[in-house]
C-alpha cells in the first residue's frame, strides 16, 4: 500500500499529490506550489510576472508616446 507523508505538514495521505516542480509528495491541501512554499516558487513567480509585466508595459507607454508626439506637432 502506497502511503506517503506530506512534505509540508507531515500528514499521512493515501493519495499523495506530487508537485510538478520540486517532485515532493503533498496532501491535497498543500499540493499547489503556493501552499507548500515550493523551493521553485520564486522561479515560477519570476516567469509569470515577467511575461505579464512585459505585455502591460509595451501596450501602455507605446500608445501614450505616439499620442503625445501628435499633440506636440499640431499644438
Ligand atoms: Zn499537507
Ligand atoms: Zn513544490
Amino acid at each position: 500500500m502506497l502511503r506517503e507523508k506530506c512534505a509540508y505538514c507531515g500528514d499521512i495521505t493515501d493519495m499523495p499529490f506530487e508537485c510538478n516542480y520540486c517532485k515532493d509528495p503533498f496532501c491535497s491541501e498543500h499540493r499547489l506550489p503556493e501552499d507548500h512554499r515550493c523551493v521553485k516558487l520564486s522561479q515560477i513567480r519570476a516567469k509569470r510576472f515577467g511575461e505579464k509585466g512585459k505585455v502591460i508595459r509595451d501596450g501602455g507607454t507605446g500608445r501614450k508616446n505616439a499620442f503625445r508626439k501628435m499633440l506636440g506637432r499640431f499644438g
